[in-house]
């Protein structure tokens, strides 16, 4: 079988969840073949899970100034990789530099680029979540080889092992890869909580959170279930929270397994940006809201009532 690129993302912590996801899309389509770009001794930190989860391959581009050039380099390593191996398809995340190093990929390649993919099978079809998500299509790369841009959260990712054999690419980097250095590098995580666009829970909080400090009361909601804080525009432009978190058209993507929108209408621009979340919970004091033409279950009530009411339930449990 044909080998699946699969560009890994990690931080401190190890390979992210979305990488995990994307070697379990990858196995469906061929052989999951990992590509780790970073400093020496990268891949060996992420050998082992990326095995776990299905890597029977690892190239290893390491170089010590990969990281501090955005993404150039790793578009060059990827775009040698693509010539020698000729994979049946190349997979990254949906995330803020899975697309532009999608993007800039297939712009090198002259090959085509679906993004914003939940799905994809087994002949690289994909299915795409289009128009600020008003439209879910299936669609197809016809020049050059499936090239996809998966969204965090698109799958539960299961493990496979397999005997990871670890290959090391050469990387010279060129004038052209260092032509943007990375100056400073900004934490976007408060505490200890999931990124975003990766966890499983996200708690959002709208306009009707009425202020920044009532934000405790969201991401208290948010910790004990685990989850992320986001923010409607509302709330970020009424500066209730950080820009870094509004969820929406505008903002980040998010698909967790279960999303909280609270004293959020559910304009389209925010809908965009959670609608493909697994299920959606709302309250809101307006029956009307149409957050709630969206959600699984909907609480029609003061958030203010509610939400410490729901949070001394989860204490108990
Ligand atoms: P509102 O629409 O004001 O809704 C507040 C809700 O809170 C109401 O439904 C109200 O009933 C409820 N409420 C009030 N008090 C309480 C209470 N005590 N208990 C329970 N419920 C209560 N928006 C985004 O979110 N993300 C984006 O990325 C984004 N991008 C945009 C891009 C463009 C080009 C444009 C034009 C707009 C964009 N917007 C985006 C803005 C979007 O149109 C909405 O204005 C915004 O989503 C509204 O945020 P909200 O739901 O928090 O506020």
């Amino acid at each position: 079988m044909a080998e699946v690129l699969v560009v890994v993302e990690a931080n401190a912590a190890g390979v992210k969840k979305v990488t995990l996801e994307l070697l379990t899309h990858a196995r469906e389509l061929g052989t999951p073949a990992a590509v780790v770009m970073g400093a020496p001794g990268a891949a060996a930190a992420l050998t082992d899970k990326l095995a776990e989860y299905g890597a029977a391959k690892i190239y290893a581009a390491e170089h010590e100034d990969i990281d501090n050039h955005l993404v150039a380099p790793k578009v060059s390593v990827l775009a040698h990789l693509v010539a020698r191996v000729q994979p049946a398809a190349v997979l990254v995340g949906a995330t803020q530099e899975g697309k532009e190093i999608a993007g800039r990929l297939a712009v090198r390649l002259d090959n085509g680029l679906l993004t914003d993919a939940v799905a994809v099978a087994a002949d690289g079809a994909a299915t795409q979540v289009a128009f600020a998500g008003a439209t879910i299509v299936t669609a197809r790369v016809t020049r050059g080889l499936p090239l996809v841009a998966l969204r965090p959260n698109s799958i539960s990712p299961t493990p496979a092992p397999a005997d990871a054999e670890v290959t090391p690419v050469a990387v010279e980097l060129t004038d052209a890869d260092r032509l943007a250095r990375v100056s400073e590098r900004v934490v976007e995580q408060k505490g200890s909580r999931p990124e975003l666009t990766e966890a499983s829970v996200v708690v959002s909080g709208g306009r009707g959170v009425g202020n920044a400090e009532n934000f405790t009361m969201v991401e208290e909601l948010a910790d004990l279930l685990g989850g992320a804080v986001g923010a409607s525009r509302a709330a970020v432009d009424s500066g209730f929270y950080p820009h870094q978190f509004q969820v929406g058209q505008t903002g980040k993507t998010v698909s967790p397994q279960l999303y909280v929108a609270l004293g959020i209408s559910g304009a389209i621009q925010h809908r965009a940006g959670m609608q493909t979340s697994k299920t959606i919970v709302a309250v809101n004091k307006d029956g009307e809201a149409p957050i709630f033409e969206l959600a699984d279950f909907g609480v029609v009530g003061d958030i203010f009532k509610v939400v410490p009411q729901a949070a001394e339930e989860i204490r108990k449990r």
